[in-house]
């Protein structure tokens, strides 16, 4: 099955898929276990930042090695592409979607460049699927101190089902991601928004195509199954596989001072990260 068939199908089945993000192969290798020991598929994402650490190329073939060891359909997303150029180049690097991110740019200006986006990518590949998005939710998937100030999150500032309709028809788009009340990032010391639910069925009315959930690290279970119900059908989560790393590595540093073996130390960062894919994976799946 294609990705887009298997969104269409979750969206049928009233689930979502889960997106996670890598940045090495360690949180690669335990979102895929995760995914396999559950039996659903499973989306792996690579922003700019991330994709250039592992290499375009080699994230590529990765993925394509893990699917011939892995019977769950695994796809490649580049997430939060900031430039026409490097669409193109994911586009030919072979992933299977591509998010085009000219969020923080005035609506006009956005749907100009998201159009463009689309016909470049398409040109390249007519399979690939390409996601657009509307209302800014800040751009780092981290422990944030306190809430970015530019984005959009009272229900005044996000986006109107109007403009959520002019997006996805004139930009042609096959997947949306638009602000719901949703961040990028964990707050550290209070708990993420609550998502806007009726924001997110009045948006998925309006655009007809699926919707992605972005910054799902910090969010409520019940969150999730909710904005599910109201029409999400992929969720993406980063800043808790990443805080998950970190621990994981703190945590096989510490337990022998003395081992050097990367294997024997990274086995907990594994471990904590396939905890929280499974967690995560049930609530999307339904499991
Ligand atoms: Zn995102």
């Amino acid at each position: 099955m294609t990705l887009k068939q298997i969104i269409e199908d979750a969206e049928q089945r009233g689930i979502a898929l889960g997106h996670f993000n890598i940045s090495e192969f360690v949180a690669l290798k335990a979102i895929l276990e995760g995914a396999s020991q559950l039996n659903v598929p499973i989306i792996i994402g690579v922003s700019e930042g991330e994709r250039e650490f592992i290499g375009i190329k080699e994230t590529v073939a990765l993925v394509r090695a893990f699917r011939e060891e892995y019977s769950v359909p695994i796809f490649l997303n580049a997430d939060h592409t900031h430039s026409l150029e490097a669409v193109e180049e994911v586009a030919k690097a072979g992933f299977d979607a591509v998010l085009f991110d000219a969020s923080k740019e005035p609506l006009e200006k956005n749907i100009k460049l998201t159009k463009e986006a689309v016909l470049r990518a398409k040109i390249l590949n007519p399979n690939i699927l390409v996601e657009g998005e509307i209302g800014y939710i800040g751009a780092s998937s981290k422990i944030l101190q306190e809430l970015p100030k530019d984005i959009s999150l009272e229900e005044k500032d996000l986006p109107t089902a109007e403009e959520v309709a002019e997006f996805v028809q004139k930009t042609k788009v096959d997947l949306l991601a638009p602000a719901v009340g949703n961040i990028h990032g964990i707050l550290a010391n209070i708990p993420n928004p609550r998502l806007n639910i009726k924001k997110v069925r009045e948006m998925k009315q309006a655009a007809k195509i699926p919707l992605v959930l972005h910054g799902g690290s910090g969010i409520a279970d019940d969150d999730f199954r909710v904005a599910i119900k109201a029409g999400i059908s992929t969720i993406h989560i980063n800043t808790e596989i990443r805080v998950a790393w970190r621990k994981g590595v703190e945590m096989g540093l510490k337990r022998n001072r003395d081992e050097v073996a990367p294997y024997k130390i990274l086995s907990s960062a594994l471990e904590g990260i396939k905890e929280i894919v499974l967690n995560r994976l049930r609530i999307f799946n339904g499991l």
